[in-house]
């Protein structure tokens, strides 16, 4: 027994010098003023010798999630942060650029708030390597899990029996665990919610130039308005499927590989279920791989999350840029050459070596996040009409991007015409002006000439519409 204590007793003592020396190392890797850095460390509350099992774990994860969610909103940064395990448990050390103060308030309140909180040591140091205990901010000191008296004087007194202090931790978990579930699903369920409105509107939005709007087909010939409410309305579903797979894929730290395969697995029946709706006519099968794997970084970043919330659509879509790494020269570059049968992206990276919406998931949407998204905004605010603001940030993405759809039916030179011509209608102030409608309107009429669509712009559209919804719906902690 004397020979665990001792052990027990060594591993703490090195968790103070490890966080001295991670002290040290933020000190000197920073160029910020140091009164402005708090040191965090996390650690778990937990009865019995076994600091390193399944329970443990879970409500060390949770504990550095509910942290992350509360950096997320408060827009704190994190400097470093570093995790080590020995035989206390697990332990995390997290540099953020906040005041000790003030984490010191956020930290209580998870420690007092969340359904777990009682189980998670949130402790706050400054600079100095000293601790920002509850007495020195001015509140009481915490509780027992079990009775009212001061936690630390009740483990002292030894009042409860181990078997008790187990019993209320397992309780305590089931609870946790079955409202968890039911937040995730309800999570899950409004991903599925917003993507549909996205995939709606977009084909609500009228007129649009080339596309399927209320109005008419477009450039279409094979597809109308009902064809693609009925599509959009079988794939709903799978949208569910993906931010679920995505959560999956978090808990489970499921390598990029096997990830791909379970998404691909779900575009595939998606794709499937839009056949069957159409009769065979391809509807939605771009935006089942934008979108899908969108809510799928989603479901994810519920689990994982990361930065602060006005990066929120960067983070999402670094998360799907991680899975897809290497598409474009797999699927691309590689492969076209021996395939017999291409998809239009294929065919149109082969004449053009445009990468298209592979190109663009895999670096991240960049046309999203610096193009479509911010024009979305700018135009709510411009119009405060959500159908004339989608309009807009169409014509930005139509200025702006090398859509395939078009270069697959058209050439590069038509392909020039139609960005300038979006650019002109914005420049000549868009939706609210009458040359603009006037410039507008001459674009939709060389897109129906030249049979063209601009089907690629129109999905980065879609995905836009979605991280505008998002903002809205992250995130709820289970509290007591
Ligand atoms: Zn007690």
């Amino acid at each position: 027994m004397n020979e665990i204590i001792q052990k027990l007793l060594k591993e703490k003592e090195e968790r103070i010098i490890f966080r001295k020396k991670f002290i040290n190392d933020v000190l000197n890797e920073t160029k910020y003023d140091a009164s402005n850095i708090t040191f965090l460390t996390i650690t778990i509350n937990y009865p019995g010798p076994n600091k390193n099992g399944n329970i443990v774990k879970l409500i060390f994860e949770e504990s550095i999630r509910a942290l992350k969610i509360n950096f997320f909103k408060n827009n704190i940064i994190s400097l470093k942060e570093i995790k080590i395990k020995n035989s206390v448990g697990p332990v995390k050390f997290i540099a953020a650029r906040i005041d000790p103060q003030n984490l010191k308030k956020i930290t209580v309140n998870i420690e007092e708030n969340h359904y777990l909180g009682r189980f998670f040591d949130l402790d706050i140091y400054n600079y100095k390597g000293e601790a920002l205990t509850r007495k020195k901010v001015g509140l009481s000191a915490r509780k027992c899990y079990l009775c009212e008296l001061n936690a630390n004087l009740c483990r002292r007194l030894q009042k409860h029996s181990y078997e008790e202090l187990k019993y209320y931790v397992k309780k305590q978990m089931e609870n946790y665990q079955k409202k968890q579930k039911i937040v995730e699903e309800n999570f899950i369920k409004s991903i599925e919610i917003i993507a549909y409105e996205a995939l709606m509107e977009e084909l609500s939005a009228s007129p649009k130039p080339g596309l399927i709007d209320k109005l008419n087909n477009g450039s279409h010939k094979d597809m109308d308005y009902l064809m693609m409410k009925k599509s959009a309305k079988a794939i709903k579903n799978f949208f569910s499927m993906f931010a679920k797979q995505g959560m999956y894929i978090a808990k489970n730290n499921t390598n990029n590989e096997q990830a791909m395969e379970l998404l691909k697995g779900i575009g595939l029946k998606a794709e499937e279920e839009m056949f069957l709706s159409t009769g065979g006519v391809n509807t939605h099968r771009g935006v089942i791989f934008s979108l899908g794997i969108i809510t799928a970084a989603t479901g994810y970043f519920f689990v994982k999350p990361k930065g602060r919330e006005e990066l929120l659509s960067n983070n999402i879509a670094e998360i799907a840029a991680n899975w897809l790494n290497g598409i474009t020269k797999n699927e691309l570059e590689n492969k076209s050459i021996c395939k017999l049968e291409n998809t239009h992206g294929e065919e149109v990276f082969k004449s053009y070596k445009v990468y298209g919406a592979r190109g663009e998931a895999e670096a991240g949407f960049p046309s999203v996040i610096q193009y479509g998204l911010p024009a979305l905004k700018k135009a709510v605010y411009k119009y405060k009409n959500l159908e004339k603001a989608y309009l807009e940030t169409l014509l930005v993405l139509m200025s702006k991007i090398d859509d395939t759809n078009i270069l697959y039916r058209g050439n590069i030179s038509k392909l020039k015409k139609i960005k300038a011509l979006a650019r002109k209608t914005l420049d000549l102030g868009g939706f609210k002006t009458e040359k603009g409608k006037c410039n507008y309107n001459k674009l939709i009429e060389y897109m129906e000439e030249n049979k063209l669509s601009p089907g690629g712009s129109a999905d980065l559209l879609i995905v836009s519409i979605y991280f505008y919804k998002l903002k809205n719906i992250l995130f709820r902690l289970p509290s007591k």
